[in-house]
């Protein structure tokens, strides 16, 4: 349905051209090899076959009353087209005051043009130089919409009295608070200079010293070089726990020490990781929690994973959030994916790495547990509709929005892939083969093509009569899941399984069932697998034992409200607008706004509590309910 006007923008994009330390003994830079990437990137204007930016300097300040930041930022400039003198940025909503090309001591006016507004990918900026300049520094502030950062009045933190601002860049939302080369195939090193208010902690994907005074002056160091959708900043009242001596948790003072007891393990996941793919490389890694308004669950932010503290349930149940954030670290982080297009190389290969972070550490039972739930979700969300995003290597034009990427493809159906040669081959060998790829293409950005090349050396013809070529490429080119998936089994589900059974045939009450040590996946499990909607005798007796209406797990509230309103259930109407009002993370609320839409009179109660709730959520999380609610299904808007 949304083809053709895909294809359409996708022809249309490329003629648009009218228009702090926690080792500071370690300043070592590390040097990006120099990746030959030969696809251009759909999202963004930047040209890095002619010039790529090699280190970002930013000197900003942070301003919360007019929800902005301002100041500068200086590339340093690498040429590699010997004839070129435009260095074209990517940009959006920036409002841009001056512009100088120089040697860093010697400044120029460099002439500028800034191009109207794509809706999708901002304002193309061309600087037009008199020659290849070594630095370009930009003076610019950002608008109170930007949309990667977000503002917090202090009335939406926990504290109530600070004020608090995060950024999301992933995907192309970093050039709207840099100007910059906005795409995963430029890889740069970066320092900044933040200045806040006083009272305010400032935080970024770089160096943050667990002992840094809070003065409103911070300075960072980046020296590994990533590419822009891990560029990272956040500011508010943010205290420090330490985990391990490598690892910690930096959070508002109330939610510290909550956090530092749910995410425990992540030192012994540092370990693991590093003993199945090699070393950490990042030096330290901490986790910042964010207010409930983070609209995703976490973000791979180098060196400062940002986490939703809607992961903090008490029980370490949902902590594999952390460990697929932490597994970026090396699949994403590390070895990058070239275009939205080959997103599944990132998210894929983390949720692969995250499954056997959890079975290494809480075993096969809970790792199957939640590789079921997953590929159930992947099965439901396969359509014969968006057939051309089930593919993990998407053909080029069909990804318009890179937000879009189905994520049951590039996470599930990704990691089913490398599940399914892992059987194949053998998992110490393929263990081995997975640490020498993150090996050979660290710090590069690489394409589908790349993996598919170095998999046919190093794992199909090394290992010959494991898999097939044409099975390999099932995966990778048709839509579906291909028939040599390897299917997971869970006693524990099955378990389950029996008791929904028996309830719903009316064995068995819910007091009857033998549920107290189900964990969230068990809980989780048991609603899915309920019917399209209960009686309302039926929703009570299961709320009177479980209390599932009003319940503060949001993996739990986002399966149960759809449930309760598909049923008529308007009893849990109270609790459904408490949840969005409370909730901004995308996944979780919006199968409940979704539900809602699907009737007038639940439509109506959706942009009611919505109208309230609006204020507090993030604008990814805005744009997406806005989709929902509006006259037509999103999917059938163009
Ligand atoms: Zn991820």
């Amino acid at each position: 349905m949304r083809l053709p006007i895909l294809m359409i923008a996708a022809l249309l994009l490329p003629l648009a051209a009218c228009e702090k330390a926690a080792e500071p003994a370690k300043p070592a830079v590390v040097e990006a090899p120099a990746a030959a990437v030969a696809i251009a990137d759909e999202h963004s204007y930047a040209e890095p076959g002619k010039v790529a930016v090699k280190h970002l300097a930013l000197d900003l300040a942070v301003d919360f009353d007019k929800k902005s930041l301002s100041g500068t930022a200086t590339l340093d400039l690498a040429w590699k087209d010997t004839t070129s003198t435009t260095l074209v940025l990517d940009s959006r909503d920036l409002t841009i005051t001056k512009i100088e090309a120089g040697d860093g001591t010697t400044w120029a006016d460099a002439p500028y043009e800034l191009a109207a507004a794509d809706a999708l990918f901002g304002s193309k900026l061309s600087i037009n130089l008199a020659q290849q300049a070594a630095k370009v520094r930009i003076t610019y502030s950002t608008s109170p919409d930007a949309s990667g950062l977000q503002w917090l009045t202090p009335a939406m933190t926990l504290g109530k009295k600070t004020p608090f601002m995060f950024s999301q860049s992933q995907q192309i939302h970093a050039r709207s608070w840099v100007p910059l080369q906005d795409t995963t195939q430029v890889r740069f090193t970066y320092d900044a200079h933040l200045t806040t208010p006083k009272n305010v902690m400032a935080l970024m994907s770089a160096d943050n010293d667990p002992k840094a005074a809070r003065d409103g002056d911070y300075s960072f160091s980046m020296p590994q070089p990533i590419p822009s959708y891990l560029l990272a900043i956040a500011a508010g009242d943010l205290a420090f726990q330490a985990i391990t001596d490598r690892a910690g948790v930096w959070a508002e003072p109330a939610m510290t020490a909550k956090a530092a007891a749910e995410f425990a393990d992540t030192g012994k996941m540092i370990d693991t990781t590093e003993k199945l793919y090699g070393p950490y490389r990042w030096d330290r890694y901490d986790i910042l929690v964010l207010p409930p308004s983070f609209p995703y669950g976490g973000m791979e932010n180098p060196r400062l994973t940002f986490v939703t503290p809607t992961v903090i349930v008490g029980d370490q149940s949902l902590v594999s959030l952390i460990a697929h954030e932490l597994a970026h670290s090396w699949s994403g982080n590390l070895v990058t994916f070239s275009t939205s297009r080959d997103a599944w190389l990132n998210e894929g290969f983390t949720s692969y790495v995250e499954n056997r972070i959890i079975e290494s550490l809480y075993g096969k039972e809970r790792a199957d547990m939640e590789n079921v739930i997953e590929r159930n979700e992947l099965k439901a969300e396969f359509t014969d509709e968006n057939k051309d995003l089930q593919p993990l290597a998407v053909k080029p034009g069909v990804l318009k929005d890179p937000d879009d990427n189905l994520s049951g493809t590039v996470y599930t159906k990704g990691a089913w892939f490398l599940q399914f040669l892992e059987q194949r081959i053998g998992r110490a060998e393929f263990d081995g083969f997975l640490k020498a790829y993150f090996e050979h293409f660290a710090f590069q950005s690489i394409s589908t093509v790349q993996f598919a090349e170095y998999a046919k050396t190093n794992l199909l013809d090394k290992y010959p009569g494991k898999v097939t070529q044409a099975e390999f490429d099932a995966w990778l080119y048709q839509p579906g899941i291909p028939d040599t998936a390897p299917q997971t089994a869970s006693a524990r589900f099955d378990a389950v399984d029996q008791a929904r059974t028996h309830w719903l045939a009316g064995h068995m009450a819910p007091a009857d069932i033998d549920s107290a040590k189900w964990t969230t996946q068990e809980w989780v499990h048991f609603i899915e697998g309920l019917p399209e909607t209960l009686t309302e005798a039926q929703i009570k007796q299961l709320d009177a034992v479980w209390k599932f209406t009003g319940t503060p797990n949001g993996e739990i509230a986002q399966r149960w409200y759809p449930l309760t309103i598909r049923s008529g259930y308007l009893a849990a109407r109270p609790a459904i607008s408490d949840f969005l009002a409370r909730i901004g993370r995308r996944k979780l609320v919006m199968p409940t706004y979704k539900a809602l839409a699907a009737t007038p009179d639940g439509l109506a109660f959706a942009r009611e509590v919505f109208a309230k709730a609006r204020p507090g959520l993030h604008p990814i999380t805005i744009g997406s309910v806005e989709a929902a609610l509006a006259d037509k299904p999103a999917t059938a808007t163009p």
